[in-house]
């Protein structure tokens, strides 16, 4: 090659030019230079194959070498595994840091993975915070020593260009070739149920796949299916817990709390639907259900003269972002009749962390209706009164974890004063959950706490159950 000179790839087209009596005269070509459209094709094909935010391999491509390497696996007897990699608390820092910020931990995430792995490994981002890695002839015990590596190396905080560190952690998933599955699906869908079982019973380990974990995911969809079908077939029911204020210990109130009536299980705790139905969005539908009812019924016994002073509703998260609260509280409280000063509203801090500027705003026109709003499980998220100074609330339910202790427990002791303490000082009301001693009740009165609930007093009656308990109290 002479200097400056290169391969240029071109596109020729050649014509035979006849004269007039039919002999062919000429030829003309026509030279184009393809290297243009070759960039485009290899960017398109880049494209299809790639991630532009990591430079991983996306899914398709991860799938594609997922069955090049079964196929080479099985030839040569090699072993071969599935790693599935889950960022543990991206979705918050996204939320709440934004997607700039999220790009960027996303592609250090990246690349650290991709320093766990060896180069015949193939590693991809396949969605969101979620990572797959491809690794060929390691033993499952190899296996599970690589995921803890992996582990590990996501526990070092993410050093942003500002200076500012962000923990993330991971939780991590595998399935072995030909061991537990001998599809790619099957593979991948397997390493995925073992990272939920990572997150489940904990988050940022590794758990490997295992036959139980299949039938937990088809009890799981049982439960989906069947809570699905719930609201149509009105088996959902709210039961009532009794508010008391601690000085007289009366009941002031009622919290309002969800039970499902399953037809073949009997009644079931929200605790083992609600995080189900938050996750697939039912709890939006099931959510309006629930405040209508409530309201219904608060103002049933208002105009039966029970003398109850007001009504607790629980709001989920989801129900908080996604859906216009405003319009259905607003709504909800026209059909019912029900005085706004007579409805309370329980949001829980991740719900306004998530997003604190519109949480302000929805905070602010719900208290324009007129509605009392509280803050849910005090103490178990990020705890910052001072950060919750901003939303303009009016109650503060503290956890009943930290009742738990009071008050043989000299630390819980401090912690429930304290935050009784701050909360009188930023002239927040406050409930304390889960009173089941007399004991805990008189700490509360001693240190001047305004009201509780808990098993001391009354579990959440049926509503039927509800006017003779308020009349013998
Ligand atoms: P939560 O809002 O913190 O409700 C209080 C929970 O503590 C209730 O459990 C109640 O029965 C229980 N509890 C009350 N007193 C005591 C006590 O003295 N000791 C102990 N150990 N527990 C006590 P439940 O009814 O199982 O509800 C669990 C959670 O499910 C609720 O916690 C709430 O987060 C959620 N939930 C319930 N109903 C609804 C609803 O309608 N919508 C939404 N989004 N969530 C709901
Ligand atoms: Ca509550
Ligand atoms: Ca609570």
């Amino acid at each position: 090659d002479r200097p400056g000179e290169r391969d240029v790839p071109i596109w020729v087209t050649a014509t035979a030019v006849r004269d007039g009596g039919n002999q062919i005269s000429r030829y003309m070509a026509m030279f184009s230079d393809l290297s243009g459209l070759q960039r485009s094709q290899q960017q398109l094909q880049h494209m299809a194959h790639f991630d532009s935010l990591t430079g991983l391999a996306n899914r398709t491509l991860a799938l594609l070498k997922l069955e090049q390497g079964m196929q080479r696996a099985a030839a040569q007897k090699i072993p071969l595994a599935v790693l599935y990699i889950d960022l543990d608390r991206f979705k918050a820092i996204n939320d709440s840091l934004g997607h700039a910020i999220g790009d960027e931990v996303l592609r250090q995430a990246g690349r650290r993975l991709a320093r766990c792995c060896d180069d015949a490994d193939t590693l991809a981002r396949l969605s969101g915070d979620e990572f797959l890695l491809i690794s060929h002839g390691r033993q499952p015990e190899s296996v599970r020593e690589l995921g803890e590596h992996i582990c590990t190396s996501m526990r070092a905080p993410v050093v942003l260009e500002d200076g500012r560190e962000i923990y993330i952690g991971a939780s991590v998933g595998y399935a072995c070739y030909p061991l537990d599955g001998d599809s790619s699906a099957d593979l991948v869908r397997n390493a995925d149920a073992a990272m939920d079982t990572a997150k489940s019973i904990g988050r940022d380990q590794v758990c490997g796949y295992s036959r139980a974990m299949t039938e937990e995911a088809s009890q799981r969809f049982e439960l989906e299916r069947g809570l699905r079908k719930a609201l149509e077939n009105h088996e959902f029911e709210l039961h009532y817990q009794p508010l008391i204020q601690v000085r007289s210990r009366r009941a002031y109130g009622v919290e309002a709390l969800l039970r499902w009536r399953h037809p073949q299980h009997g009644l079931i705790s929200p605790d083992k639907f609600i995080p189900l139905a938050e996750q697939n969005g039912l709890i939006v539908q099931i959510g309006s259900w629930v405040l209508h009812e409530a309201c219904r019924q608060a103002r049933q016994w208002q105009e039966q003269g029970l003398g109850l002073e007001m009504i607790a509703v629980n709001l989920s998260p989801r129900q908080f972002i996604q859906q216009d609260v405003v319009a259905l509280v607003r709504t909800v409280l026209e059909e019912s009749g029900l005085p706004a000063s007579m409805l309370e509203l329980e949001i829980t801090e991740s719900a306004l962390m998530a997003n604190a500027q519109q949480g302000e705003q929805t905070l602010r026109q719900l208290k324009d209706l007129g509605v009392t709003l509280a803050i849910d499980d005090f103490g178990t998220g990020y705890s910052s009164l001072a950060y919750l100074r901003r939303f303009p609330l009016d109650k503060l339910k503290i956890d009943k974890s930290f009742l738990a202790g009071v008050p043989q427990n000299t630390e819980d002791n401090q912690l429930v004063t304290t935050i009784l303490d701050m909360a009188a000082n930023m002239r927040l009301h406050v409930v304390a959950e889960g009173v089941e001693t007399e004991a805990q009740w008189r700490f509360l009165q001693g240190r001047g706490c305004g009201a509780c609930q808990g098993f001391l007093f009354s579990r959440a009656l049926p509503p039927a159950g509800l006017p003779d308990w308020l009349a013998q109290q």
